[in-house]
Protein backbone atom coordinates (compact mmCIF):
# COMPACT_ATOMS: atom_id res chain seq x y z
CA UNK A 1 0.00 0.00 0.00
CA UNK A 2 3.02 2.38 0.54
CA UNK A 3 3.79 4.33 -2.39
CA UNK A 4 7.42 5.62 -0.61
CA UNK A 5 10.85 4.99 -2.97
CA UNK A 6 12.85 2.75 -1.02
CA UNK A 7 15.76 5.31 -1.43
CA UNK A 8 14.19 8.01 0.25
CA UNK A 9 15.39 9.85 3.06
CA UNK A 10 12.93 11.26 5.43
CA UNK A 11 14.00 13.74 7.84
CA UNK A 12 12.42 14.73 11.12
CA UNK A 13 11.42 18.58 11.01
CA UNK A 14 13.74 20.71 13.15
CA UNK A 15 10.94 21.80 15.07
CA UNK A 16 9.43 18.73 16.46
CA UNK A 17 10.72 17.57 20.24
CA UNK A 18 10.08 13.84 21.35
CA UNK A 19 8.24 13.36 24.47
CA UNK A 20 7.83 10.53 26.67
CA UNK A 21 4.38 9.03 26.82
CA UNK A 22 4.86 6.50 29.92
CA UNK A 23 1.44 4.37 28.94
CA UNK A 24 1.36 4.37 25.43
CA UNK A 25 4.41 5.11 23.37
CA UNK A 26 6.04 8.21 22.93
CA UNK A 27 4.53 12.21 21.74
CA UNK A 28 5.98 13.73 19.06
CA UNK A 29 5.00 17.76 19.47
CA UNK A 30 5.69 20.14 16.53
CA UNK A 31 6.59 23.58 18.61
CA UNK A 32 5.32 26.01 15.37
CA UNK A 33 2.17 24.30 14.42
CA UNK A 34 1.48 22.41 17.76
CA UNK A 35 0.49 19.55 16.27
CA UNK A 36 1.45 16.26 18.42
CA UNK A 37 1.60 12.49 17.07
CA UNK A 38 1.62 9.86 18.83
CA UNK A 39 3.60 6.84 18.09
CA UNK A 40 4.52 3.80 19.73
CA UNK A 41 7.34 2.25 21.80
CA UNK A 42 8.24 -0.34 18.78
CA UNK A 43 8.24 2.92 16.61
CA UNK A 44 10.76 4.62 18.47
CA UNK A 45 13.97 3.60 17.46
CA UNK A 46 13.58 4.70 14.57
CA UNK A 47 13.36 8.47 15.92
CA UNK A 48 17.02 9.29 15.87
CA UNK A 49 17.67 7.84 12.19
CA UNK A 50 14.93 10.23 10.77
CA UNK A 51 17.43 12.63 10.01
CA UNK A 52 17.53 12.85 6.04
CA UNK A 53 20.75 10.76 5.80
CA UNK A 54 18.90 6.70 6.12
CA UNK A 55 16.91 5.65 3.40
CA UNK A 56 13.68 3.44 4.20
CA UNK A 57 15.36 0.12 3.91
CA UNK A 58 18.20 1.72 6.40
CA UNK A 59 15.45 2.28 8.74
CA UNK A 60 14.40 -1.05 8.39
CA UNK A 61 17.82 -2.59 8.98
CA UNK A 62 17.55 -0.68 12.38
CA UNK A 63 14.24 -1.29 13.24
CA UNK A 64 14.78 -5.22 13.17
CA UNK A 65 17.48 -4.70 14.84
CA UNK A 66 15.84 -2.75 18.03
CA UNK A 67 13.07 -5.20 17.80
CA UNK A 68 14.57 -8.44 17.25
CA UNK A 69 11.93 -9.48 15.01
CA UNK A 70 11.03 -9.37 11.26
CA UNK A 71 9.97 -5.93 10.28
CA UNK A 72 8.55 -5.54 6.36
CA UNK A 73 9.57 -2.77 4.52
CA UNK A 74 5.82 -1.37 4.08
CA UNK A 75 5.46 -0.91 7.50
CA UNK A 76 7.93 1.01 7.95
CA UNK A 77 6.75 3.16 5.14
CA UNK A 78 3.40 3.33 6.48
CA UNK A 79 4.79 4.93 9.80
CA UNK A 80 6.81 7.38 7.16
CA UNK A 81 3.39 8.08 5.62
CA UNK A 82 1.70 8.56 8.76
CA UNK A 83 4.53 11.00 9.72
CA UNK A 84 4.60 13.05 6.44
CA UNK A 85 0.60 13.68 6.68
CA UNK A 86 0.65 14.74 10.24
CA UNK A 87 3.46 17.18 9.01
CA UNK A 88 5.97 16.22 11.09
CA UNK A 89 9.45 15.53 7.92
CA UNK A 90 10.71 18.66 6.36
CA UNK A 91 9.00 17.94 2.96
CA UNK A 92 5.55 16.92 3.73
CA UNK A 93 3.74 19.61 2.42
CA UNK A 94 5.56 18.94 -0.61
CA UNK A 95 5.41 14.94 -0.70
CA UNK A 96 2.77 13.99 1.51
CA UNK A 97 0.17 16.81 0.81
CA UNK A 98 0.08 18.02 4.35
CA UNK A 99 -0.92 20.98 5.40
CA UNK A 100 1.70 23.83 5.86
CA UNK A 101 1.66 24.38 9.54
CA UNK A 102 1.43 27.90 9.64
CA UNK A 103 -1.74 27.63 7.73
CA UNK A 104 -3.58 25.09 10.72
CA UNK A 105 -2.62 27.55 13.12
CA UNK A 106 -3.39 30.09 10.39
CA UNK A 107 -5.58 32.97 10.28
CA UNK A 108 -9.10 31.73 10.01
CA UNK A 109 -8.13 28.94 13.04
CA UNK A 110 -6.83 32.03 15.16
CA UNK A 111 -9.82 34.98 14.73
CA UNK A 112 -12.24 31.75 15.20
CA UNK A 113 -10.03 31.01 18.57
CA UNK A 114 -8.34 34.25 19.56
CA UNK A 115 -5.99 34.75 21.79
CA UNK A 116 -4.29 37.28 24.08
CA UNK A 117 -1.47 35.70 26.25
CA UNK A 118 -0.98 38.16 29.49
CA UNK A 119 1.77 36.27 31.90
CA UNK A 120 4.52 34.05 31.61
CA UNK A 121 3.11 30.84 33.51
CA UNK A 122 5.81 29.44 35.46
CA UNK A 123 7.51 32.19 36.74
CA UNK A 124 5.21 32.13 40.05
CA UNK A 125 3.90 28.68 39.57
CA UNK A 126 7.34 27.14 40.13
CA UNK A 127 7.89 28.92 43.69
CA UNK A 128 4.00 28.10 44.88
CA UNK A 129 4.68 24.18 43.92
CA UNK A 130 7.77 24.22 45.91
CA UNK A 131 5.78 25.85 48.59
CA UNK A 132 3.43 23.13 48.28
CA UNK A 133 5.97 20.33 48.11
CA UNK A 134 6.55 21.32 51.82
CA UNK A 135 3.74 21.04 53.40
CA UNK A 136 2.21 17.48 54.41
CA UNK A 137 0.37 16.12 51.44
CA UNK A 138 -2.02 14.08 53.19
CA UNK A 139 -3.88 16.57 54.59
CA UNK A 140 -3.75 18.86 51.95
CA UNK A 141 -5.58 15.93 49.79
CA UNK A 142 -7.83 15.14 52.28
CA UNK A 143 -8.90 18.69 52.59
CA UNK A 144 -9.37 18.69 49.06
CA UNK A 145 -11.59 16.10 48.71
CA UNK A 146 -13.81 17.23 51.25
CA UNK A 147 -14.15 20.83 49.44
CA UNK A 148 -15.10 18.48 46.62
CA UNK A 149 -17.79 16.48 48.42
CA UNK A 150 -19.01 19.69 49.72
CA UNK A 151 -19.66 21.29 46.53
CA UNK A 152 -21.41 18.24 45.08
CA UNK A 153 -23.72 17.68 48.26
CA UNK A 154 -24.21 21.41 49.62
CA UNK A 155 -25.60 23.41 46.50
CA UNK A 156 -28.77 20.71 46.46
CA UNK A 157 -29.30 20.52 50.21
CA UNK A 158 -29.78 24.11 49.77
CA UNK A 159 -32.11 24.02 47.07
CA UNK A 160 -33.99 21.07 49.10
CA UNK A 161 -34.46 22.45 52.52
CA UNK A 162 -33.24 26.42 52.48
CA UNK A 163 -36.26 28.63 54.09
CA UNK A 164 -33.80 31.51 52.25
CA UNK A 165 -35.84 32.84 48.74
CA UNK A 166 -33.49 31.71 46.22
CA UNK A 167 -34.18 34.48 43.50
CA UNK A 168 -32.64 37.63 42.07
CA UNK A 169 -34.32 40.65 43.73
CA UNK A 170 -33.92 43.68 41.46
CA UNK A 171 -32.50 46.67 43.42
CA UNK A 172 -31.00 45.21 46.16
CA UNK A 173 -27.57 45.84 44.94
CA UNK A 174 -26.39 48.72 44.72
CA UNK A 175 -23.00 49.79 42.84
CA UNK A 176 -20.56 49.06 45.45
CA UNK A 177 -22.41 45.41 45.42
CA UNK A 178 -21.84 44.85 41.82
CA UNK A 179 -18.62 46.13 41.71
CA UNK A 180 -17.69 43.45 45.02
CA UNK A 181 -20.02 40.50 42.84
CA UNK A 182 -17.76 41.45 39.61
CA UNK A 183 -14.51 41.35 41.48
CA UNK A 184 -15.38 38.26 43.00
CA UNK A 185 -15.95 36.51 39.71
CA UNK A 186 -13.01 37.91 38.08
CA UNK A 187 -10.94 36.33 40.88
CA UNK A 188 -12.51 32.90 41.01
CA UNK A 189 -12.07 33.06 36.87
CA UNK A 190 -7.93 33.81 37.60
CA UNK A 191 -8.11 30.90 40.75
CA UNK A 192 -9.77 28.47 38.14
CA UNK A 193 -6.43 29.17 35.61
CA UNK A 194 -4.00 29.31 38.09
CA UNK A 195 -5.47 25.32 39.53
CA UNK A 196 -4.60 24.10 35.96
CA UNK A 197 -0.69 25.94 35.76
CA UNK A 198 -0.40 24.35 38.92
CA UNK A 199 -1.07 21.32 38.74
CA UNK A 200 0.71 21.03 35.67
CA UNK A 201 3.48 22.40 37.57
CA UNK A 202 3.31 20.35 40.70
CA UNK A 203 3.28 16.99 38.01
CA UNK A 204 6.80 18.01 36.46
CA UNK A 205 5.49 20.17 33.23
CA UNK A 206 5.50 23.50 32.33
CA UNK A 207 3.64 26.12 32.80
CA UNK A 208 3.67 28.45 29.09
CA UNK A 209 1.52 31.69 29.39
CA UNK A 210 -2.03 32.80 30.66
CA UNK A 211 -4.37 34.88 29.16
CA UNK A 212 -7.85 35.59 27.47
CA UNK A 213 -9.50 34.82 24.77
CA UNK A 214 -12.84 34.48 22.53
CA UNK A 215 -14.23 31.51 20.72
CA UNK A 216 -15.98 32.14 17.40
CA UNK A 217 -16.11 36.35 17.97
CA UNK A 218 -19.49 35.09 20.45
CA UNK A 219 -17.95 32.96 23.48
CA UNK A 220 -14.67 35.00 25.98
CA UNK A 221 -12.95 32.66 27.65
CA UNK A 222 -9.97 32.87 30.08
CA UNK A 223 -6.66 30.10 28.80
CA UNK A 224 -3.72 28.62 30.61
CA UNK A 225 -1.21 27.01 28.03
CA UNK A 226 -1.03 23.64 29.01
CA UNK A 227 0.68 22.28 25.78
CA UNK A 228 3.41 20.59 28.06
CA UNK A 229 0.44 18.41 29.82
CA UNK A 230 1.57 16.26 26.61
CA UNK A 231 4.77 15.18 28.80
CA UNK A 232 2.20 13.60 31.69
CA UNK A 233 0.72 10.50 31.53
CA UNK A 234 -3.36 10.18 30.52
CA UNK A 235 -4.52 10.31 34.59
CA UNK A 236 -2.01 13.44 35.08
CA UNK A 237 -3.53 15.35 31.60
CA UNK A 238 -6.82 14.38 33.01
CA UNK A 239 -5.99 15.85 36.85
CA UNK A 240 -5.14 19.46 34.60
CA UNK A 241 -7.88 19.40 33.03
CA UNK A 242 -10.41 18.96 36.37
CA UNK A 243 -8.32 21.07 38.49
CA UNK A 244 -10.14 24.43 36.90
CA UNK A 245 -13.91 22.75 37.28
CA UNK A 246 -12.55 21.92 40.88
CA UNK A 247 -11.70 25.05 42.34
CA UNK A 248 -15.30 26.46 41.20
CA UNK A 249 -17.07 23.28 42.83
CA UNK A 250 -15.03 23.86 45.84
CA UNK A 251 -16.73 27.68 46.06
CA UNK A 252 -19.79 26.93 44.76
CA UNK A 253 -19.93 24.06 48.25
CA UNK A 254 -17.91 27.00 50.30
CA UNK A 255 -20.97 29.39 49.11
CA UNK A 256 -24.24 27.37 49.51
CA UNK A 257 -22.94 26.35 53.22
CA UNK A 258 -22.57 30.35 53.86
CA UNK A 259 -25.77 30.84 52.30
CA UNK A 260 -27.29 28.48 54.52
CA UNK A 261 -25.86 29.85 57.74
CA UNK A 262 -29.18 32.31 57.09
CA UNK A 263 -26.33 35.08 58.64
CA UNK A 264 -25.84 37.04 55.88
CA UNK A 265 -27.70 40.72 54.87
CA UNK A 266 -29.99 40.79 52.16
CA UNK A 267 -27.37 42.75 49.55
CA UNK A 268 -24.42 39.91 51.11
CA UNK A 269 -27.10 36.70 50.07
CA UNK A 270 -27.77 38.44 46.98
CA UNK A 271 -24.02 38.48 45.83
CA UNK A 272 -23.46 34.78 46.83
CA UNK A 273 -26.82 34.11 45.02
CA UNK A 274 -25.58 35.69 41.35
CA UNK A 275 -22.37 34.74 42.06
CA UNK A 276 -23.25 31.23 42.78
CA UNK A 277 -25.65 30.94 39.28
CA UNK A 278 -22.46 32.16 37.84
CA UNK A 279 -20.33 29.01 39.30
CA UNK A 280 -23.25 26.95 38.15
CA UNK A 281 -23.48 28.08 34.66
CA UNK A 282 -18.98 27.68 34.31
CA UNK A 283 -19.28 24.61 35.68
CA UNK A 284 -21.87 23.39 32.99
CA UNK A 285 -19.78 25.05 30.31
CA UNK A 286 -17.27 23.45 31.26
CA UNK A 287 -18.72 20.18 31.69
CA UNK A 288 -20.03 20.45 27.90
CA UNK A 289 -17.54 18.57 25.80
CA UNK A 290 -18.60 20.03 22.02
CA UNK A 291 -16.97 23.38 23.10
CA UNK A 292 -13.05 23.34 23.59
CA UNK A 293 -12.89 23.96 27.18
CA UNK A 294 -11.94 21.47 30.41
CA UNK A 295 -14.99 18.74 29.45
CA UNK A 296 -13.87 17.85 26.44
CA UNK A 297 -10.06 17.87 26.97
CA UNK A 298 -11.18 15.11 30.16
CA UNK A 299 -13.41 13.17 27.33
CA UNK A 300 -10.56 13.38 25.00
CA UNK A 301 -7.75 12.11 27.57
CA UNK A 302 -10.66 9.20 28.55
CA UNK A 303 -10.96 8.62 24.74
CA UNK A 304 -7.16 8.29 24.48
CA UNK A 305 -7.35 10.64 21.23
CA UNK A 306 -5.70 13.70 22.17
CA UNK A 307 -6.61 15.59 19.26
CA UNK A 308 -10.25 14.43 18.79
CA UNK A 309 -11.67 17.83 17.72
CA UNK A 310 -9.29 18.02 14.72
CA UNK A 311 -9.36 14.90 13.88
CA UNK A 312 -13.23 14.40 14.10
CA UNK A 313 -13.60 17.21 11.60
CA UNK A 314 -11.41 16.42 9.34
CA UNK A 315 -12.47 12.77 9.37
CA UNK A 316 -16.25 14.33 8.23
CA UNK A 317 -14.55 16.42 5.96
CA UNK A 318 -13.05 13.75 3.75
CA UNK A 319 -16.37 11.45 3.91
CA UNK A 320 -17.87 12.82 0.55
CA UNK A 321 -14.51 11.74 -0.91
CA UNK A 322 -14.35 8.55 1.37
CA UNK A 323 -18.31 7.46 0.09
CA UNK A 324 -17.34 8.06 -3.21
CA UNK A 325 -14.20 5.81 -2.69
CA UNK A 326 -11.83 8.60 -4.14
CA UNK A 327 -10.07 8.94 -0.10
CA UNK A 328 -6.27 7.72 -0.12
CA UNK A 329 -5.65 4.77 2.31
CA UNK A 330 -7.15 4.91 5.36
CA UNK A 331 -5.17 5.02 8.73
CA UNK A 332 -7.64 5.07 10.95
CA UNK A 333 -8.90 1.71 13.04
CA UNK A 334 -12.52 1.31 13.25
CA UNK A 335 -12.74 2.14 17.07
CA UNK A 336 -10.87 5.94 15.72
CA UNK A 337 -13.80 6.10 12.96
CA UNK A 338 -16.80 5.34 15.29
CA UNK A 339 -15.74 7.83 17.85
CA UNK A 340 -15.04 10.75 15.16
CA UNK A 341 -18.30 10.48 13.19
CA UNK A 342 -19.84 10.00 16.76
CA UNK A 343 -18.29 13.36 17.99
CA UNK A 344 -17.94 15.15 15.26
CA UNK A 345 -21.52 14.97 14.11
CA UNK A 346 -23.08 15.47 17.60
CA UNK A 347 -20.47 18.70 17.40
CA UNK A 348 -21.72 20.14 14.11
CA UNK A 349 -25.10 19.38 15.53
CA UNK A 350 -24.61 21.73 18.84
CA UNK A 351 -22.98 24.37 16.81
CA UNK A 352 -25.64 24.76 14.36
CA UNK A 353 -27.73 24.75 17.31
CA UNK A 354 -26.44 26.94 19.41
CA UNK A 355 -25.49 29.59 16.86
CA UNK A 356 -28.80 30.05 16.05
CA UNK A 357 -30.05 30.44 18.88
CA UNK A 358 -27.82 33.37 19.65
CA UNK A 359 -28.79 34.04 16.31
CA UNK A 360 -32.76 34.15 17.40
CA UNK A 361 -32.26 35.96 20.87
CA UNK A 362 -29.73 38.61 19.00
CA UNK A 363 -33.09 39.05 17.01
CA UNK A 364 -35.42 39.02 19.75
CA UNK A 365 -33.24 41.31 21.19
CA UNK A 366 -33.91 43.98 18.76
CA UNK A 367 -37.32 43.54 17.71
CA UNK A 368 -37.52 46.89 16.05
CA UNK A 369 -35.23 46.23 13.60
CA UNK A 370 -37.62 43.09 12.61
CA UNK A 371 -40.19 45.31 10.97
ZN1 LIG B 1 -10.56 25.51 32.89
Amino acid sequence: MAVLDQSYKPQLHTDVEVLPDSELGFILHHRTGGQNCRISKHAQPLIPFLDGQHTLTDLQSHLQQAVGRPVSLDQVATFITLLGHQGMLVDSEARFDAKPMQRREGCWSRLMHLRIPLVQGDRFLQPVAALLRRLPAAPLKLLLVLLLLNGLIAPFLLLLTSQIQLSFTPGILDTSGLMILAALIVAEIIVHEIAHGLSLTLLGGQTRDFGVGIHYFLIPYAYTNTTDAYRLNRRGRILVSLAGPMVDLSLLGINAMLLSTGLLSPGASQIIIIWMSFQATILLWNANPFLPFDGYYVLADLLNEPALRREAFRYLRSLPRRLLGRAAADRHTPRQRRIYLGYGLLTAVYMVGFLSYGFLLTLAAFPNYMR
